[in-house]
């Protein structure tokens, strides 16, 4: 059965023994206070009793004026069924009040005007400014010329690899990777080209590694990529893999055809040691292999 009805049922019980008034409208009216009065009373403990899920899921909706908004279509909702469920046999009742009716409805679709306009705008501030702290978040983890993981990223990376690894004794690897003759190419093709190439580096050791680990541009001509859970042994593989792509690959530039090599070290982490301790025996291994005459893989 539906609240009103019940509202309205009570509500006139209650009129008929409370008023000995004869006059129609004025018992009308006392029964309309009446069933508004009794129909709060509903919607109150409906909330006591459906209000804490309603809170969560509300509490979902971060922003004040969707929250608010939120809370429009079920006023309305409620003051839909109010207005329209009186029963048949008292139908006469459903247009009495109709002025103070429709004033409502007025009120509540110029509320919901309102708060709809005011919920777009609000909605579409989040957005940008989502969009704008993405955008910032981006720019401080990239190396802008590379697109890769800058040094400051990749450090809190290979923190949190480090801090997983005392939990899981996972090991992790890395590998450091320098151009071989960099200086070269700059001084002979200029500082453009040079440009050119580290962005070309750049998309081959992306493509090699994506989902395996995280590149990064650890400075100049030199990168760093960290494979979380992996063995030296794989590392080294993959260290391989990607000198022999490059090795064989041709880089354009202005109609300049040039081929480039990488020298890698490769390491991976030890019980005893710290986050600088790994790092350096990749920088040692590394510094071995442009010793050993560059273009090969170094373990340490
Ligand atoms: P090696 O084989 O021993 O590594 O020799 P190399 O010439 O590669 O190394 P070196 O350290 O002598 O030179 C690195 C050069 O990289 C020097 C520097 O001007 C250049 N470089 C660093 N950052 C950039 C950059 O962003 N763009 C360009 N074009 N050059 C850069
Ligand atoms: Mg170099
Ligand atoms: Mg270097």
């Amino acid at each position: 059965m539906k609240i009103s009805t019940i509202a309205l049922f009570i509500a006139t019980l209650f009129a008929k023994l409370v008023s000995n008034i004869n006059d129609v409208n004025y018992t009308q009216n006392l029964i309309y206070i009446f069933r508004n009065c009794i129909n709060i009373l509903f919607f109150l403990a409906a909330y006591l009793g459906i209000g804490k899920y309603y809170k969560t899921a509300l509490n979902l909706v971060s922003d004040k004026t969707i929250r608010y908004m939120s809370l429009y279509p079920v006023t309305a909702f409620l003051l839909l069924i109010t207005n329209f469920t009186t029963p048949t046999h008292i139908a006469h009742l459903r247009n009495f009040n109709s002025a103070y009716d429709m004033i409502l409805f007025l009120l509540f679709i110029l509320l919901g005007y309102i708060l709809v306009f005011m919920g777009i705008s609000s909605a579409s501030q989040i957005v940008s400014m989502q969009c704008n702290l993405e955008k910032l978040e981006l720019i401080s983890k990239t190396d802008s010329l590379t697109g890769l993981y800058n040094r400051r990223y990749i450090m809190e990376k290979l923190e949190n690899e480090f801090i997983n690894y005392k939990k899981s004794k996972n090991k992790f690897s890395l590998i450091l990777a320098d151009i071989d003759y960099f200086k070269k190419i700059n001084d002979s093709f200029g500082h453009d080209c040079g440009d050119q190439v580290l962005k070309a580096v750049a998309q081959n050791l992306h493509n090699a590694v994506r989902e395996r680990g995280f590149v990064s541009r650890w400075g100049g001509e030199e990168f760093l990529i960290l494979l979380p859970e992996t063995e030296i042994h794989d590392a080294h593989i993959l260290a391989n893999k990607i000198r022999e792509t490059i090795e064989k690959e041709i880089i354009e530039y202005n109609g300049i055809q040039l081929s480039i090599t990488l020298t890698f070290g490769v390491t991976v982490n030890e019980d005893y040691e710290t986050i600088g301790d790994t790092i350096k025996k990749a920088d040692d291994a590394l510094y071995t292999g442009k010793g050993e005459g560059r273009n090969c893989v170094v373990l340490s």
